[in-house]
């Protein structure tokens, strides 16, 4: 055999397996986006309501800052969300209950001015609804029970308005239960806490975990008789951010029915990045007072920087990895997507919400079939939504 011959025959089959694999990877990618841009992709937890409120800002026009608008919802195939009625644990009383109207107020607006775009929704069916006509299926999600003011009655005029989940604490103890970002100080829920709680169910609002500390969540599980939602932690088991839940925690939610909605902010998934975040705390806070506002934000990292280093990198493939871990912990079912753009740092590559396909091309190589990456992207969210309303049905009926 001649030389020349002897590596044709190398190098024609490595060649050839190279175009296969090419090939093969060209499929993927077009099945991905084929099967990302005909599912219901839902997001449950965006922190864009705010914007909503300011007259400058347009939600129908595309902006080079933040995670989130129409043009770039459409580009990510993004056709479901939950607008988070956010405001800081702080504001409490008359003016937190004041405020809430007014930031839901502009989600109604929203969904007025853009009749042929966004459809409110208060149901599982009204998701349906909206993915049918093409429209973007907008709900509310109220992040923190302080803004209730201690008033069940307040709690059912919120759902009247739309809101469909009751995050049960922020980043403060309410009066009534813990938050993972505080002292302790009811020992979870207290009674006025669970009277909340079965409120919700009756009303057919999902409980939220998010948030509220670990003996919160366990007490808030002893006693909701719907499936509750975790609408934005990660895994504990990856990193240990008191916001993430631990495995046993999402194996009772998910026993009960409940879904972990995976959340991407880059100091949640990656562990080297939290415990960066923990040490450059105290700093950051001190800060504050020289470079006040979420503007000033990379001057106060640079300055912590000179000190610790900079901070590191975390790569978008890393909310692959929480999703991954949670299914294999309890099945495909329990599992959804709740970003929470807008309200922090994301990891890199997942800069906003246009590069949203690029988690189904993932689990689509990882060998996720399409059925289950449809649930993951969206349906185990409308499943939940469907169950807790059920619950509602049954609760309401037994009143009678
Ligand atoms: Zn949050």
């Amino acid at each position: 055999m001649k030389t020349s011959t002897l590596l044709l025959s190398f190098i024609f089959p490595v060649m050839l397996t190279g175009a296969l694999v090419a090939q093969q990877g060209d499929d993927v990618a077009q099945r991905a986006r084929k099967l990302h841009f005909s599912s219901l992709v839902l997001d449950t937890h965006i922190d864009v309501t705010p914007k909503l409120q300011q007259k400058d800002w347009s939600f129908a026009e595309e902006h080079s800052t933040g995670h989130i608008d129409l043009p770039r919802m459409k580009k990510g195939g993004l056709n479901g969300l939950f607008f988070s009625i956010y405001m800081s644990g702080r504001v409490t009383g008359p003016k937190a209950v004041n405020d809430a109207i007014e930031r839901i107020a502009a989600v109604h607006k929203l969904a007025e001015d853009m009749p042929g775009e966004v459809a409110l929704c208060l149901t599982a069916d009204d998701i349906r609804k909206a993915r049918r006509e093409r429209k973007i299926a907008a709900l509310m999600g109220m992040e923190g029970g302080h803004m209730i003011n201690n008033s069940l009655a307040t709690l059912r005029m919120f759902s009247q308005l739309g809101i469909r989940y009751l995050t049960l604490t922020h980043s403060v103890n309410t009066d009534w239960a813990d938050s993972s970002g505080d002292q302790p100080k009811h020992n979870g829920l207290t009674d006025f806490g669970r009277d909340v709680v079965r409120e919700l169910n009756r009303l057919g609002v999902m409980v939220d975990i998010s948030h509220v500390a670990d003996k919160t969540f366990w007490d808030a599980l002893a006693v909701s008789r719907a499936p509750m939602i975790a609408s934005h932690s990660s895994c504990r088991a990856i990193s240990s951010h008191p916001r993430n839940m631990t495995d046993e925690m999402i194996k009772a939610l998910a026993a009960k029915g409940g879904v972990i909605q995976i959340n991407y902010l880059d100091s949640f998934i990656d562990e080297e990045l939290n415990q960066y975040s923990r040490k450059s705390r105290p700093m950051m806070t001190e800060l504050m007072q020289k470079y006040p506002g979420m503007e000033n934000r990379q001057k106060r990292m640079d300055e912590v920087a000179k000190v610790l280093g900079p901070a590191p990198k975390v790569g978008w493939e890393k909310i692959v990895e929480h999703i991954d871990h949670a299914v294999k912990l309890v099945g495909v079912d329990h599992v959804g997507l709740g970003s929470d753009f807008d309200g922090g740092s994301m990891p890199v590559g997942m800069d906003d919400c246009t590069h949203m396909p690029k988690i189904t091309e993932a689990l689509l190589r990882k060998g996720y079939s399409e059925d289950d990456i449809r649930k993951i992207l969206g349906e185990n969210t409308v499943r939940l939504l469907a169950d807790v309303e059920r619950v509602s049905i049954i609760m309401r009926t037994e009143r009678k």
